[in-house]
C-alpha cells in the first residue's frame, strides 16, 4: 500500500514571511525610503490574515507613488516576490528520504495560480515531489477533500492507503487532513498556541524538517 503525504508550501515548506520581509527591505530601500520597511511588512497582513494582493499592491504604489496601474502590478507580482522563493537544502533532502523511504509526495497549496507556480518553478519542485495542486487552477480549497483526492492523483495514487498531511493552517490543513482521515502534522514557526475549538493535530514541530522526519518514522514498521 503506498505511503502519502501530503504537504502545503507557504509557512510549511517556506518560511513565507521572512520573504516577505526581505523582499519590504529590498523595496523600500531600492526606493530610498527606508523608513517604509516596517511600514511594508505590516501591511502585508490586515486583521492578521495576508492582505488580498490587489489591495496590498494598490496600497503599497499609493505610498511609494507608483504610476502603474494595479493590474500591472499584480501581473509583475510572481516574478518580483514568487521567484524569490528557495527551498532550505535541509528541507529538500528531508523530501529526497521522504521519498526513498518510499513515500509519494504531493504540494498542496491555496492560492493563485500564476503566484503558487511561480513560487514553485523557483523552488525547483518537481525534482523533488510527485505533484503539486494549486486551489485556483482547480476552482477547490483546502479543507475541501477534493483537492487532496486530486492532489494524490498526481502524485500517481489515490487517499485509500496510509496519508499524512502536513501544514501550518488549522483549518486548511490540519482541519482538511483530519477530513480525510490522515494523520495531520501541524508546522508551527511562530510558536502560536493552538486555537481553541478545532480538531488537533497529531504532533507538532517548529519546523518542517522534524515534521518530515516524523512522517518518515511514523512510517515505519
Ligand atoms: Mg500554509
Amino acid at each position: 500500500m503506498t505511503s502519502l503525504l501530503l504537504i502545503d508550501l507557504d509557512e510549511t515548506l517556506v518560511d513565507r514571511d521572512a520573504v516577505l520581509q526581505d523582499w519590504a527591505w529590498e523595496t523600500a530601500r531600492a526606493e530610498g525610503r527606508l523608513e517604509l520597511a516596517d511600514w511594508l511588512i505590516a501591511y502585508d497582513r490586515a486583521e492578521g490574515r495576508v492582505r488580498d494582493r490587489a489591495s496590498f499592491l494598490a496600497g503599497v504604489a499609493a505610498t511609494f507613488g507608483w504610476q502603474q496601474p494595479v493590474e500591472q502590478l499584480l501581473a509583475e507580482w510572481p516574478a518580483m516576490f514568487g521567484a524569490r522563493y528557495q527551498l532550505d537544502e535541509m528541507v529538500a533532502a528531508a523530501l529526497r528520504r521522504a521519498r526513498q523511504a518510499g513515500f509519494r509526495i504531493a504540494v498542496v497549496s491555496n492560492g493563485d495560480v500564476g503566484r503558487q507556480r511561480a513560487k514553485i518553478e523557483a523552488m525547483r519542485l518537481s525534482e523533488l515531489v510527485d505533484g503539486c495542486v494549486v486551489s485556483g487552477e482547480i476552482g477547490v480549497r483546502k479543507p475541501d477533500p477534493r483537492i487532496f483526492e486530486i492532489a494524490a492523483e498526481r502524485a500517481g495514487t489515490n487517499l485509500d492507503g496510509q496519508v499524512w498531511v502536513i501544514g501550518d493552517d488549522p483549518v486548511a490543513d490540519i482541519g482538511g487532513g483530519h477530513g480525510i482521515n490522515a494523520r495531520t502534522i501541524w508546522v508551527n514557526r511562530s510558536h502560536k498556541h493552538w486555537p481553541s475549538g478545532h480538531l488537533e493535530p497529531q504532533a507538532h514541530f517548529d519546523d518542517p524538517v522534524r515534521a518530515i522526519e516524523h512522517v518518515i518514522d511514523d512510517a515505519s514498521p
